[in-house]
Parts: structure tokens; sequence; C-alpha cells
């Protein structure tokens, strides 16, 4: 996974002395307002204040469920899904359609793996474990894609058994194994070769010429991508060719990036249509669509992606389909994770400790501290990632105040979000909401501290019901191994 590294600029005292106003982050006009491109589709505030989901409110929520908890909108994610098959369907109708993958690892579970399999997309997998996510709700082992750089004899075996549509293959040795487990079983297994195409792509800038110091993939520039793509070619018994892979980085906000990864994908393609008489079925340019995590991002919407990546490849492809009028053009693929499942959820936790922080003379800081952190949400420790997030349990009148909220670990790193205003009368008791954390919260998520991991509940048409449920302390404890015989509870002090 690439990162969401932004360097966090200088900022401006805050007149109040409370903290230091990152030059992005404007003052907003009313606390109590949900920018809508923050949140899933069906939040909204109810009469009282309280921030409702598809008609349940956080309070209520919390009540039954407890908190931390992350928070699904299970129509907002469904419906991203839909849109990016239609409207990639529709950007690339000129050439008869697109495929779009959703990357599991972003968020899988059974529930999420069904809805996938429901609304009609593909699955991207990178482990033995989120094909049997998979496998688990019967998703069809055609619409099923394996990634990974070090995929394991077992898991190959597992892929290649169960018939996946597709095996991205990573490395010469890999070729091998695919090969030989192919030929053990007698089938032929369908492979994609990842090529690395020297385009490194995050956030608001691309290097078109990316060093390719990176375990993923094989290199264009050098030749690896070529010899890899001939060395599958000489395995033709047990090896199909689907075509050529390139996935360029992630939390991407334009279409430019991809325009040089298709060409020079393209590019590629032509020299093995030309030198092996292979016309290769299919194309795959990977995910990285970016989301909004703070009012500074403003991603493009499906239908514009669906467009300009459909109008993109379609120029870079017409020299290919003037100089091969008779080879058909490769199907293109996609594999968005972040923007379907991250703007659908949020993760609800309770404020428990506020604590002003003499940072100089001039500089308070009003540390909040809620009870989860870097245990649901490594993002921001692990990369400097930001987020948002918003008083949900009420609103209030009180003035604005520049806050840090952080979580309940033993690290001061441990920060949910970096620079947020709330308002002055935030207590104990009161509940905040951290939108955007649908993709790469859950599946990053650890037991740091011996702390259960918060469940995930799905709101739809006015019901809430746990996905996937909190972890417990029998739970946490029933991995541990000791072969010293227990101490009978009364020695317990
Ligand atoms: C991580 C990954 C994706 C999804 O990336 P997002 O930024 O979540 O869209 C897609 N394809 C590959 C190969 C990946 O590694």
């Amino acid at each position: 996974m690439a990162t969401n590294m932004r360097a966090h600029e200088a900022g401006t005292l805050h007149a109040d002395g409370y903290g230091i106003t990152p030059n992005w982050l404007p003052e907003p006009e009313d606390l109590s307002e949900l920018m809508p491109q923050l949140w899933a589709r069906n939040t909204s505030r109810d009469a009282s204040g309280a921030l409702t989901v598809a008609g349940v409110s956080v309070t209520d929520i919390a009540r039954e469920f407890g908190t931390a908890a992350y928070v699904l909108d299970e129509d907002d994610f469904r419906s991203r899904a839909r849109d990016f098959r239609d409207d990639f369907a529709a950007g690339f109708a000129s050439l008869g359609g697109a495929d779009v993958y959703y990357a599991g690892k972003a968020f899988l579970c059974t529930a999420v793996a069904r809805w996938i399999k429901e609304e009609g997309l593909h699955l991207d997998t990178c482990s033995g474990g989120e094909m049997a996510v998979a496998q688990r709700v019967a998703f069809p082992p055609e619409r099923i894609a394996l990634h990974g750089n070090n995929k394991s004899r077992a898991e190959l075996r597992q892929a290649i058994e169960w018939g996946v549509g597709r095996i991205i293959v990573d490395s010469f040795a890999e070729i091998d194994r695919v090969a030989e487990i192919a030929a053990d079983l007698g089938v032929v297994a369908r492979v994609m070769v990842r090529v690395t195409v020297g385009v490194e792509a995050h956030t608001h800038e691309f290097i078109a010429t990316a060093h390719e110091d990176q375990k993923f993939g094989f290199s264009l520039a050098n030749g690896f991508a070529r010899q890899a793509v001939d060395r599958v070619v000489a395995k033709g018994e047990s090896l199909h060719l689907l075509g050529l892979h390139s996935h360029i980085g992630s939390q991407i906000f334009d279409t430019s990036g991809f325009e040089i990864a298709a060409r020079r994908l393209i590019e590629l393609h032509t020299e093995i249509a030309d030198e092996h008489g292979i016309h290769m079925a299919e194309m795959d340019l990977g995910g990285g669509y970016g989301i909004a995590y703070t009012s500074e991002h403003d991603p493009l919407t499906p239908r514009q992606l669906g467009e300009q990546m459909g109008s993109l490849v379609e120029r870079e492809l017409k020299v290919f389909q003037e100089e091969h009028p008779q080879a058909p053009t490769p199907r293109i693929s996609i594999e968005p994770g972040r923007a379907i499942a991250g703007p659908s959820a949020f993760t609800l936790y309770e404020i428990g400790t506020i604590k002003d922080v003499e940072v100089t003379a001039d500089l308070t800081r009003t540390y909040v501290s809620v009870d989860g952190g870097m245990s649901d949400n490594v993002r921001t420790a692990l990369y400097g990632a930001d987020y948002s997030c918003a008083l949900a349990s009420r609103t209030s009148q009180a003035e604005q105040r520049l806050v840090r909220v952080v979580g309940r670990h033993c690290e001061s790193g441990d920060i949910v979000v970096m620079d947020e205003y709330l308002p002055e009368d935030i207590t104990a008791g009161d509940l905040i909401a951290v939108p955007g954390t649908g993709a790469y919260c859950r599946s990053l998520s650890n037991q740091y501290n011996h702390t259960p991991r918060p469940p995930v509940i799905a709101v739809r048409d006015g019901v809430a019901r746990v996905i996937v449920r909190r972890e417990t302390i029998e739970d946490l404890l029933a991995l541990d191994v000791d072969d010293s015989p227990p101490i009978p509870s009364q020695e317990v002090r």
C-alpha cells in the first residue's frame, strides 16, 4: 500500500492561543454542519443534533454496541461499488466496457464480500485469508484476482485449485512456481504480469520517472517485464498470458499518472503482439483513486474517473489499433479499494480525558483522548495521514477550539486527528465521529496494549447490525499457550 504522506506545512498560532492552525485548515463557520464529501451519503443530524446514519442515531449505536465502533453505511458502500461498475462501463463503452475489481485489502469481511458479489463486481485478494473470506460466501472464482509479491505455494495452490480468474505474477521464481503447480494439477493458470512502469503517484503529484526501487513487479526500464512475459510464454503448456498489470500508487487525485502508465503498458503490449504474435486479452490499470479525509481533498467522482480514464485509454490505444486492425482490444480492468470502502464508514469514539498542555508560554494544546486510537486506525501514526472529526452525540453553540484528538495507547504518536476544531464545551462522555475510516483502518487494525478490536456495525434502512463482532478478552487470550498449570483462583491477587 502506498502512503498518504503530506508534509505538515507551517501553520499559524491560533488567535486564542490554542494550537497552531495548519495553513490548509479553514476555520469552520458552523461546527454542526457536515461537509458532504467527508461523510457517507446517508449521514445527517437529527432534530436533537445527534449524527444519524441511514436513520439510526449514533447515541443508539453507542448504547447498543458500545464504542469504539466502525459504523458503515451499507447503502453508501454498495452504491459506490455500483457507481464504479456502471460509470466505468459507460466511460469505456467504445472499448467494450471495463471490469472493476474491488481491492479487498481496503476492508474485507464476509458481509462485504457478499455485497461485492451481489453488486456484480470482481474482487482482488492478496492472501489465503482473503481468498478464504471470498470462498466462505461462494464468490465466483473466475471473478477473483490474486496479488502479492510473496504468495506462498499453499496460496498459489489454493487459488489454482479454486480456479481464480487471474494470478498476477510478481517474480521470475513465482512464474516457475505457478507453472509447476498448474502442471501438477493438470490445468492452465491464467496470469497477468505485474509491470513497474516507473510512474509513482501520490496525492497531488506524480513522478513519471520514478526510481523502481520497490518490491513489487517487474521493471519496464531494465527489460525484466519483457523477460517475464517471455518466461510466461515459454511455459505455455501450463500458463495462459492474460495481460499486463500496473498499479501506480494510492490516494491519487488526477488521472495524468494513469495516462503515462497506460501508454507504457500499451507500448509493451504492442511489442509483444509484434514479436510473439500474441494478442493479450486483458490489461489492468490498478487502483489508487483518492478520497476526501479533510476539507483540503477534492476527489474526482467515479463518473469523472470513468470518463477521463476511458478517453485516455482510447487515445493511447489508437496507434495500436491502427497498426493491428485484426487484434482484439484488450479489456481494461481497474482496482479501486479506498474509493469504495473509505467514505462509507466513520469511527465512533467516546471522549474520556481532556487535557490542556502548555507547549510554550504562548501556545496551549488541548488533547482530547478517545477510547481507541492506533489500534483501530494506525494510518496517522504510520504515515502522517490527516483526518477530521465532528462532535456526534449533540451539537453545541459554544466557541470552537483547535484540538488534537489522541488515542488511549502507550505511544505519544498515537494520534487520531492531528488538528481539528471542536466546540469548547466538549466533555467526557460526548461521542465524536471520524469520517473516512472505511478503508485501511479495520484491515490494518491491531490489538496493541491488549485492546480488543472494535466491531463493524452496518446500518441500512433504519436498522443497525453487527457484521464483524467486537473482539473480547477471551479472543485475545485464546491464542496464549502456557504449559504451566493454571493458577487456582484463590491464589490470584
Ligand atoms: C492496494 C492496491 C489496490 C487498491 O488501492 P486503493 O488505493 O485502495 O484504491 C489496487 N491494486 C493493487 C495491486 C493494490 O496493491
